[in-house]
């Protein structure tokens, strides 16, 4: 089944701000609660596509990539997944929160609960870290031809003075006395249920006596890392590199969250490409074009290329040098070099041009009423 366009999903303009996206949610996720719709499995499919729309649009990370790319730039992020719906899960408390009565269980009773990679406020469960986005520009040559790239970029790991447990040396976790080790407490009356973290462990469930001083108990520290990164040959504009678990270390023993690097090839002065196919245009002179010639140009990578015009060719004509395109990475084909012949009109004629074109003129003869053309049958 395709996939609706997420703006379209929830109702919204492209530049809606968060607090639009979060209306249009809350008010589509009240109407196709499953709750109010039991057995209604359109209305199922209705939130299951808002809450994946909501998750994200309302993420600063995935909506810009989103724009950008559409549903092929989150492949990978874990979209669509179980573990997708963390971002949602994670702002639950904050958008049904308040006096407008809350829909804390609502998860659970959709995805049965207990899914392993999300960030829900369920205590205790494993948490995949967060992925991170790296912006890198690299030359279009060596968007073509390959290279290698230094990236710097910072990730959160696993505190080395306390590996994570956020507690000093000695310390012990202690049953959370405000939620009973639950994680979570509960507010409200009537109808609905507010189901909030628990303030006090901030969902963890336990405490420590004493908190690591490294971390001051979060457990986690940030970290400065290079990398070296091997770009392949003919890769194009936006293409991902993802590095798996090179993002934010997990949580609860959760899996570390992925580095995708984003590459933005930066234009040629003189080739453009398409595809595995490069193009670039020359200019003959109109007796080459009509004699024909043989040419030399340099190509990308700097290597002469020479190309025969042939005789007669037309101003516009397009030339393919076979195999001069973009190399065959690990799955294009090898690409051609397409080179545009633009014919030049002379604009300054020296006394004895203008003279042998004018004996020429004379052999010619052409018409003085030339046979019109119809405009659209021509290229
Ligand atoms: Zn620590
Ligand atoms: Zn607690």
């Amino acid at each position: 089944m395709a996939k609706r366009d997420y703006y379209e999903v929830l109702g919204v303009e492209k530049s809606a701000t968060q607090d639009d996206i979060k209306k249009a949610y809350r008010k589509l996720a009240v109407k196709y609660h499953p709750d109010r719709n039991p057995g209604d499995k359109s209305a199922e499919e209705k939130f299951r596509e808002a809450t994946e729309a909501y998750e994200v649009l309302s993420d600063e990370k995935k909506r810009p990539i989103y724009d950008q790319y559409g549903f092929a730039g989150l492949d990978g992020m874990g979209q669509g997944g179980g573990g997708g719906y963390s971002h949602a899960f994670h702002d639950f408390s904050d958008l049904f929160g308040g006096a407008g009565g809350g829909f804390g269980d609502i998860f659970d009773s959709i995805f049965g609960g207990g899914f392993g990679g999300g960030r829900s406020s369920r205590s205790q469960g494993p948490a995949a870290g967060s992925s991170l986005r790296y912006d890198l520009n690299i030359q279009f040559k060596d968007a073509v031809y390959g290279t290698s790239a230094t990236i710097h970029f910072k990730h959160n790991e696993a505190c080395d003075a306390c590996h994570g447990s956020g507690g000093a040396a000695g310390s012990s976790r202690k049953t959370c006395p405000t939620c009973g080790g639950v994680g979570q407490v509960r507010q409200g009356n009537g109808f609905f249920t507010i189901q909030q973290p628990c303030p006090t462990c901030r969902g963890k469930g336990t405490t420590i006596d004493k908190p690591c001083p490294k971390c001051r108990g979060t457990g986690i520290q940030e970290k400065s890392k290079e990398m070296s990164l091997k770009i392949p040959a003919g890769v194009d504009n936006g293409k991902r590199i993802v590095i798996r678990g090179m993002g934010d270390v997990g949580e609860n023993g959760g899996p570390a969250g992925d580095l995708v690097v984003v590459l933005h090839v930066e234009q040629h002065p003189l080739f453009e490409r398409d595809g595995q196919d490069l193009y670039c245009a020359v200019p003959v002179t109109m007796v080459q074009a009509a004699l024909g010639c043989e040419i030399t140009i340099t190509g990308l990578d700097g290597k002469k290329i020479t190309i025969k015009v042939p005789d007669g060719t037309a101003n516009g004509k397009l030339l393919r040098i076979k195999g001069e395109g973009v190399p065959a990475g690990a799955t294009g084909r090898k690409g051609d070099l397409y080179v545009k012949i633009m014919v030049q009109i002379p604009t300054k004629l020296s006394t004895k041009q203008k003279d042998l074109l004018s004996q020429y003129l004379a052999l010619e003869n052409p018409p003085k009423e030339p046979q019109l053309m119809k405009l659209s049958s021509l290229e």
